[in-house]
């Protein structure tokens, strides 16, 4: 990376495809292209968000990130290492320093066990082995997300939707991680309860000097808690740069969109709608040239049969377009009143 730092993560053309069984002898009739050809970096302590639409192939990613599912091709970095070369042993070594914390907190939390159970067993998998260091370690937890230590003995269902979020954190703190994937971690709250548990997250991140990968549909969540955003469309980033000049000079046409249809609760802020023609295509039969051709406003011959490639278009912004510096955008944002 150009800041000479080494990025805690990252990933260089990745990709990840999905076979489609069928017919008796359940052949390979066809192939899901969740990730195609992703390549990214993420710094120490930065926050980078992740957004598309359900299906782009965000959560795929964080997933092959944490080697959860395996890459079709492509490779994993961690602070520099090569994981996919990992043997077990040292990839259960390296889980403890990346986690994840899933959309829905009530199906992720075992309804059987009790608080002290769900927050330990990462530290009885990594070799805490008395009950009585776990249970020290699950009270500090609980009282650093918000939680009091007599919850340690209660079971899931007797906490409200922001609480069993916060055992989640709680959770995936207890290994001291460098890296925490928030996979739509917020989503399924209410918008209250939203604001605390991103608030959390960003006190913990101060703390901890956490590292976030931070995926969501929601661009106004993406917006309060990200350093810099990633836009994926159709298993590819097409565009990537800080928030600041992503919410307001988007250089791609479907991020442009994207923030268009989003209700903005400024009063002052000026939208130019770009409404998106037509329905996400199938990743099992992406389109040629630019994925995004069929519902892209702006889309020529050129676009489709040759695949744009993600470019610097100023420094730190990467666009995937071959118009994208030639044409006027139609998303205007921030303007006074
Ligand atoms: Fe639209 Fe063409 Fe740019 Fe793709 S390359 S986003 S189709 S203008």
């Amino acid at each position: 990376m150009e800041s000479g730092i080494t990025p805690l993560v990252e990933v260089r053309d990745l990709v990840k495809h999905f076979p489609v069984t069928g017919g008796v002898l359940l052949r390979e009739i066809a192939r899901v292209h969740a990730v195609d050809g992703v390549s990214l970096a993420i710094q120490p302590g930065e926050t980078l968000g992740l957004v598309g639409e359900s299906g782009c192939g965000k959560s795929t990613l964080g997933r092959l990130i944490l080697r959860l599912d395996e890459p079709t091709s492509g490779q994993v970095f961690f602070e520099g290492e090569d994981i996919l070369a990992y043997d077990p042993e040292r990839l259960r070594k390296m889980r403890g320093e990346m986690q994840i914390i899933f959309q829905d907190p009530f199906s992720s939390l075992n309804p059987r066990k009790s608080v002290a159970h769900i927050v330990g067993e990462p530290l009885l998998v990594h070799g805490v082995k008395t009950r009585a260091e776990r249970e020290e370690r699950v009270e500090e937890l609980l009282e650093v997300v918000g939680l009091r230590r007599e919850h340690m003995r209660r079971y899931p269902h007797q906490f409200s939707g922001g609480q069993r979020q916060r055992i989640g954190v709680a959770r995936a703190l207890a290994l001291n991680p460098k890296l925490i994937i928030c996979d739509e971690a917020v989503s399924a709250l209410d918008v209250s309860i939203q604001a605390q548990v991103i608030n959390l997250l960003q006190d913990l991140q101060s703390e901890f000097g956490l590292t976030y990968l931070f995926i969501s549909h929601d661009l106004s969540v993406v917006e309060h808690i990200s350093d810099r955003v990633a836009v994926m469309y159709l298993g590819k980033i097409v565009e990537l740069c800080d928030k600041k000049t992503l919410y307001n000079n988007p250089l791609h046409p479907y991020t442009q969109a994207l923030l268009g249809a989003a209700p903005v609760p400024d009063p002052h802020r000026v939208i130019t709608h770009t409404i998106l023609k037509g329905d996400v295509p199938s990743p099992i039969n992406p389109p040629s040239g630019c994925r995004f051709h069929t519902r892209c406003p702006y889309a020529e011959q050129l676009c489709r049969e040759h695949e744009p490639e993600l470019r610097e278009l100023a420094s730190g912004h990467t666009a995937a377009c071959h118009f994208a510096s030639q044409r006027p955008s139609l998303y205007k944002p921030a303007v006074a009143g």
